[in-house]
């Protein structure tokens, strides 16, 4: 496959499967300027972003699999949007204005990505757009009160474009009738070798972030946020990702891997900030990552087994602090009537040479 084959602006929509629920699931390709990324109405899901490298060959730089029934089995959340709290919320319960709220207990003891149903379970509703030389959807889902064990009618808005400057962009919006936490994140595995068949410990990361939120056993926030200097978490310098995640340093042995949300080093003002560089130095390909969010979740996947193996892809999860709705000293994540939430994170796909360091 050659750039010149996909290079207008185009989105096609077709039908992928029907879902357990009997609705017809729908695949939607975007493509723009020798691009392509593809994503289907069930859990806003990604299952395709193919890139060139630097030699002009394309590849697939997100694990993914290739039918609606193996999405349907999934529990690593393969390219999937997650809502309405991405990340950990300790024992599966909050307070909020004097109430308690229980939620879905999913992963041990723990609610974890919104729960049982969450936003990676629900059917969107898809509205392709052109806008001048980019191209995306508005996909649609209200969550209704009560779901997963959350307060409040939560209407969201996710709108995902790609634009001819070979970004793809995610722009989260939600209005609420009741207060409720609000936490969305887009969980795309990322693997620059293409097709997911190598480990990621050859890539190499740079995190614009000078602190990040420590773990205990559970892989809760213990509440502290420390600096990494000194430590393995410390990727404030492009560092290939295999150099030290097996070192013997308490917060790799907890999460077997890299599995921590790093506190992004905003400057003042600055709304849209950068937050990563991913690059992988064989074939040059390279994501940056830009977002408005306070934290980036960085996951080796050091879960994954089956069809991928053991750290086959990496996650980049732009979101607020795990727990912050049991954690005062974190930001506020609470959404309330009258309020709009609102959030962008954008990843731009580069090739850099060989010699490119930066
Ligand atoms: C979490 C991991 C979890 C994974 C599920 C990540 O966002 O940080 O702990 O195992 O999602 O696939």
């Amino acid at each position: 496959m050659s750039t010149t084959e996909f290079s207008r602006p185009t989105i096609e929509r077709e039908t992928y499967g029907i879902a357990p629920g009997g609705q017809r699931i729908e695949l939607f390709t975007l493509t723009n300027d020798g691009m392509r990324v593809r994503f289907i109405s069930f859990g806003g899901i990604i299952v395709t972003i193919a890139v060139p490298d630097r030699r002009g060959r394309i590849g697939d730089v997100t694990l993914g699999y290739d039918s609606l029934a193996e999405y349907l089995k999934d529990t690593r959340y393969f390219g999937a949007l997650i809502g309405r709290y991405a990340n950990r919320i300790a024992n599966g319960h909050f307070a909020l204005d004097g109430r308690r709220y229980e939620l879905a207990r999913n992963h041990g003891q723990h609610h974890l990505h919104g729960g049982i149903k969450g936003f990676h379970t629900a059917v969107w509703e898809v509205a392709p757009f052109r806008n001048e030389g980019d191209v995306g959807a508005l996909l649609m889902y209200t969550s209704p009160d009560g779901e997963d064990g959350y307060p409040g009618t939560l209407v969201v808005r996710v709108t995902y474009t790609l634009t001819f400057r070979h970004e793809l962009i995610f722009d989260y919006h939600a209005t609420t009738d009741a207060a409720t936490p609000v936490n969305f994140t887009q969980h795309a595995y990322f693997n620059l070798n293409g097709l997911g068949r190598h480990d990621v410990l050859d890539h190499e990361l740079t995190l614009n972030a000078s602190h990040f939120t420590p773990i205990d056993e559970g892989l809760i926030p213990t509440g502290e946020i420390s600096s990494v200097a000194g430590t393995p978490l410390d990727f404030t310098r492009p560092t290939r990702i295999g150099e030290r995640i097996d070192a013997h340093h308490e917060q790799l042995l907890r999460a077997c891997g890299y599995d921590h949300n790093f506190v992004l080093d905003r400057r003042p003002g600055e709304d849209l900030s950068f937050a990563a560089r991913l690059r992988h130095p064989a074939t040059g390909r390279t994501i940056e990552v830009h977002t408005t969010e306070p934290g980036v979740q960085f996951y080796t996947g050091n879960f994954i087994e089956g069809r991928y193996g053991r750290r086959s892809g990496l996650t980049l999860e732009t979101q607020h602090f795990p727990d912050s709705p049991n954690q005062p000293q974190f930001l506020n994540t609470i959404l309330r009537p009258g309020e709009e939430f609102r959030s962008r994170t954008v990843y731009r796909f580069t090739v850099t040479e060989s010699s490119d360091r930066r």
